[in-house]
């Protein structure tokens, strides 16, 4: 048999995940210039993974990046197997046999728990669930969260919880011309809160939000940003983080929190607090969430790694909601290894790991690889790392047996799997973009499996 990689022998990739990484791995392999064959897999009929369920829906121009992933399903020889979910529909033992190499990159499904009394209470959502109904993921589409409340309590302070903290702020006027779910806007639009607490664990310079979103919540219409400016004091291990000529972001952060600490209080219908070194410990509540119980911290150990330690000191926030936005966690797949203490699947540089040796053809990238950290360009040469270790690699993995896509989509289809083609996605695409015209909004969202099905009559 001729050499993987040579015209007679494309090599064949299964890419599984349709989201940033699993788009950039793509285009990595085509970069490299051999003959390749890809099958992205997604298990939502939809591609794009959190730039269309998690990017905020007033954040459209991040979302443009869908452009260049479009030209990269255009490339010859690219696939889309969408509503297939690996592990459910297709193992990763079939996969070897279809594919020389499988790069997994499905992201973080899931999040971090706070482990505090009460988080179940209802009225305590994780970010992920809010970000998921509002952008209409179908995972979501079935939540409800009562807005009847005055006061929210958004827990940690990344962009995550701006997002949040921001889709809650704004007026109807504000999101009525974005890709916003309609059943989230028709719930937004009785929303009765008009205070939001943005509580931090570690000090302002520690903050993980970025300072263009940070920038946000200061030019809202209906919502100003309070904060005491006691709060801005900072240790001298913060002032050593905060002086670092490297630490761009935190000074452009302090800078942005320094003027909205020094801004004349105003008669805006709503407040949002912005507060410091606070840990939640307790969600009090008889039937549902009443108050949060936060504990005042300071903070411990070398400047650029600096914990937050308790001093006992606590005060009791009364609230009705709590959004806790403490970061994503990876969820295990099965038939692969799996780093439970990280979340994600263990690798070196990309390769699969188990038992300290490599996988022979398994690959992992973007979140389920590093972790939930960084923005969609991050993933851009994480990709390209995992890419290059396969293609080192490519000399002596084995070729598989099936080498046609065909055989793949007759299997599906042979299970009752109704895999959705990039075709079929370009319909959806046309058909939403069609349904939001009416309301001036760039596209209203299919939100359910059986809408989507629905739509090629299945
Ligand atoms: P994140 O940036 O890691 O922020 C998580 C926050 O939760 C931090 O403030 C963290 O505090 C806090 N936290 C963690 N455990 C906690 C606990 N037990 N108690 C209290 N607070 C706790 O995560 P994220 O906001 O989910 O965002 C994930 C990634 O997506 C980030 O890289 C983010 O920049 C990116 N993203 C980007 C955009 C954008 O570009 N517009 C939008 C959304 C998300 P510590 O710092 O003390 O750990």
């Amino acid at each position: 048999m001729s050499a993987l990689g040579s015209k007679d022998c494309p090599l064949r990739v299964a890419i599984i995940g349709s989201g940033p990484s699993g788009f950039y791995a793509a285009e990595s392999l085509y970069k490299a210039n051999i003959p390749v064959q890809i099958d992205m897999f997604d298990r939502l009929p939809t591609p794009f993974g959190l730039v269309r369920g998690g990017v905020a829906p007033d954040h459209p121009k991040i979302k443009t990046v869908t452009r260049v992933f479009d030209r990269i399903a255009a490339r010859e020889g690219f696939e889309f197997f969408g509503n297939v979910a690996i592990g459910r529909d297709i193992t990763v033992d079939e996969l070897k046999l279809f594919y020389d190499a499988a790069i997994f990159a499905c992201g973080a499904e899931t999040d971090r728990r706070l482990e505090i009394a009460g988080e179940s209470l209802p009225g305590s959502h994780t970010a992920t669930e809010f970000v998921g109904w509002y952008n209409g993921h179908p995972d979501f589409r079935d939540r409800t969260f009562d807005l009847s409340a005055e006061t929210a309590v958004i827990i940690g302070q990344g962009n995550v919880a701006i997002d949040v903290c921001r889709i809650l702020a704004k007026t109807l006027n504000e999101l009525k011309d974005t890709d916003i779910a309609q059943h989230a806007l028709d719930a937004l639009a009785e929303s009765r809160i008009k205070t939001l607490h943005l509580i931090g664990r570690r000090g302002p310079v520690q903050a993980k939000f970025t300072p263009q979103e940070l920038r946000e919540l200061g030019a809202l219409e209906a919502c100003v940003p309070v904060i005491d400016p006691a709060e801005l004091d900072l240790d001298p291990f913060s002032q050593a983080e905060f002086e670092d000529p490297h630490n761009r972001n935190s000074q452009k952060n302090i800078a942005t929190l320094r003027d909205f600490a020094g801004r004349i209080s105003t008669d805006a219908p709503k407040r949002c607090h912005i507060r410091f070194l606070r840990s939640p410990i307790e969600i009090r509540g008889a039937e549902r969430v009443e108050s949060v119980v936060l504990e005042k911290n300071i903070l411990e150990g070398e400047p650029f790694n600096l914990r937050a330690r308790g001093t006992g000191e606590t005060e009791e926030l009364a609230c009705g909601l709590v959004f806790r936005s403490v970061g994503y966690r990876g969820i295990a797949l099965p038939g692969l290894p799996f780093d439970d203490a990280r979340g994600i699947i263990p690798n070196a540089e990309g390769r699969i790991i188990e038992n300290g040796q490599p996988l022979s053809g398994l690959y992992t990238a973007g979140w389920i690889k590093r972790g939930p950290s960084g923005i969609i360009g991050t993933n851009k040469p994480d990709s390209a790392e995992t890419v290059k270790a396969l293609l080192e690699d490519m000399p002596s993995l084995p070729p598989c047996p099936r080498r046609d896509s065909l055989e793949m989509a007759r299997l599906l289809l042979d299970r009752g799997v109704r895999a959705v083609t990039y075709t079929d996605w370009q319909a959806i695409d046309a058909e939403e973009v069609a349904r939001g015209q009416g309301a001036g909004k760039p596209r209203e969202k299919f939100t359910r499996l059986a809408e989507f099905l629905a739509l090629f009559g299945k």
